[in-house]
């Protein structure tokens, strides 16, 4: 059997219990929510993108320590980075956390949450605010939902 605990690493459980860039933000800027139904996490994601650079980003709301923990160090990785950067971190970190092979990317403090590829519906958990992200730089209205 796996260890579920082996999962809340204390990178995990300290972003959790202190998460980063926990606000609203004033707009202008985008934003997007995301809702996982498996779970039951919902967050809303803000981004100040300006000249095609994240210039800030936050998010608030409720979910398992997994999601928030990956809303969390998202939002500090982003702030920053040019917009076909940010896209191209969320295809490295979907690899990361979906296959099966070894890691061939760094991706820092991201890789605490490799772990939950050996739990299929955690790695929903893992993705939302990634999803979330993505909805948001495509200033699309709609909730996101990983169903
Ligand atoms: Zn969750």
């Amino acid at each position: 059997m796996l260890d579920l605990k082996a999962l809340y690493q204390e990178v995990i459980l300290d972003h959790n219990r202190s998460p980063r860039n926990y606000h609203e933000m004033h707009c202008p800027c985008q934003h997007a929510e995301g809702y996982n139904p498996l779970c039951g996490d919902k967050l809303s994601l803000f981004l100040k993108i300006e000249d095609e650079v994240v210039v800030d980003a936050s998010f608030v709301g409720s979910g398992c320590a997994i999601s928030t923990a990956s809303a969390s160090i998202m939002t500090d990785l982003l702030k920053g980075k040019q917009v076909v950067e940010a896209k191209k971190l969320f295809n490295d970190f979907h690899a990361l956390v979906t296959s099966e092979t070894k890691d061939k990317n760094d991706l820092g403090k991201l890789n605490v949450l490799a772990g939950v590829r050996q739990f299929p519906s955690r790695v929903k958990c893992a993705t939302l605010a990634w999803h979330t992200m993505m909805a948001a730089i495509e200033k699309k209205k709609s909730l996101v939902t990983t169903e």
